[in-house]
């Protein structure tokens, strides 16, 4: 017997009208698996078949359709395939009140379901986590990425072959959908370093910021913008090879990512090299090295090393976005206090004098998290009250005059002072 998925929403739909109705059936082949739709899909799958949706209990006389689907006056559903003698039970993908209730207890599912999220930068770690969040419940995305999938991202990143050469927004957008539906889904394939405007509007309409790119101007300018907007925000990074990786998490009033790297590396443009071809082409790496000594400059990681961090950020994102409400979560925001967090993947070159795992005796180890609990600097660069840029000696730098004084008034008042 062939399986057959329909969908609560769209059965809620059919019975509210009084009229019989035409669908499309996707079937995996091979497999006797039908999805029965009564709306096509963006993107089809399988072999396609003719659907008609009917109310009542038989299909209608003469039906050329390959299925009916016998919608009875409480809404259950019937699957007659054409010719058959009798019909055969269907899975119901339930609709939008019952889809999370597995995770009802651990985490506050109808609160997450109001929470919007912005991620920037769809690689490895974004598209990870927009896919992780979207499992938990969280109801609405505005993503932000302006890179397609390309054949060196295919080892990290969730995307597949089939999806080369798509934006990865898109390609995110629809991995969400897949697992919930009823999400809200807004993509922008922009340069938000070239779309201030843009950045400071979707950081003021979300409740959580996702900082996923891969460079460090972005990462100021998403920085400056959580500042200014009381926002929360969090960071993460692999470093070289992923040997390890750090995640940091910004609120209101705290220390921000600035005050995390010191001021010496503020507004500090060099990047780390992820992808030979766009670092021989922008000048990082130079025309004349040898395609060895390249390989040894560009840093990639497995991404079984970056899942680590990927998993640190979900975690403190589902913190930050239940915050007030009990639930299963709740006892991690007992634990999670500090800022940041490093983790250790492998014992190279930071990490050499770490201690081996099996003989560590209360030393560091690799595959652990520790813990920052790094102070606000009162000089900071971007949120401290006396502004200092340092540059090998005590240096003041002339600063964005209206960053200064948000800055200087660092307070509840502020939303008021920025009107
Ligand atoms: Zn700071």
């Amino acid at each position: 017997m062939a399986t057959y998925c329909l969908y609560g929403e769209e059965l809620q739909r059919f019975s509210a009208i009084s009229e019989n109705a035409s669908g499309i059936g996707y079937e995996w082949e091979g497999e006797s698996v039908v999805h029965l739709r009564l709306s096509p899909l963006a993107h089809s799958f399988g072999i396609e078949h003719t659907v008609r949706f009917v109310h009542g209990s038989r299909p209608e006389a003469g039906t050329e359709a390959d299925y009916t689907v016998c919608v009875n006056a409480e809404g259950e559903a019937l699957v007659w395939p054409k010719g058959a003698c009798a019909p055969e039970p269907a899975t119901v993908i339930p609709a939008k009140e019952n889809l999370y209730s597995r995770s009802k207890g651990l985490i506050e599912v109808g609160i997450l379901e109001g929470k919007r999220v912005l991620i920037i930068g769809l690689g490895s770690f974004g598209s990870q986590i927009a896919v992780e969040l979207a499992k938990s419940g969280v109801g609405q995305f505005s993503l932000m990425d302006f890179d397609r999938v390309e054949l060196h991202n295919l080892v990290r990143h969730t995307a597949s072959l089939n999806d080369l050469g798509r934006l990865k927004t898109d390609f995110v957008r629809e991995t969400i959908l897949g697992k919930n539906p009823y999400a809200s889904v807004d993509v922008f394939p922009v340069n938000i370093n070239e779309h201030p405007d843009l950045l400071c509007s979707e950081v003021e309409k979300a409740d959580l910021v996702i900082c996923a790119t891969d460079n460090n101007q972005s990462r100021f300018n998403i920085s400056e913008a959580l500042v200014r907007q009381r926002k929360v925000g969090i960071f993460g990074r692999a470093i070289t090879r992923a040997e390890g990786g750090d995640v940091f998490r910004y609120r209101p009033g705290g220390p921000c990512y600035v005050c995390m790297i010191g001021n010496q590396w503020y507004k500090d443009m060099s990047e780390e090299i992820t992808n030979e071809q766009s670092a021989r082409a922008n000048g990082q790496i130079a025309a004349y090295t040898s395609p060895e000594d390249a390989d040894a400059m560009v840093q990639v990681g497995l991404s079984s090393d970056i899942e680590p961090m990927c998993n640190m950020m979900v975690k403190l994102s589902l913190i930050e976005l239940s915050r007030g409400a009990e639930s299963g979560i709740s006892s991690l925001d007992d634990e999670l206090t500090f800022p940041a967090y490093v983790w250790v993947n492998r014992r190279e070159r930071h990490y050499r004098g770490f201690a081996p795992f099996d003989k560590c005796a209360n030393r560091p180890t690799i595959m652990r998290w520790y813990g920052l609990d790094l102070p606000r600097n009162e000089e900071c660069a971007l949120c401290g009250e006396k502004p200092k840029l340092s540059l090998g000696e005590d240096f003041v730098k002339d600063f964005d005059p209206e960053l200064t004084r948000i800055n200087t008034d660092f307070d509840d008042d502020i939303s008021e002072a920025l009107k």
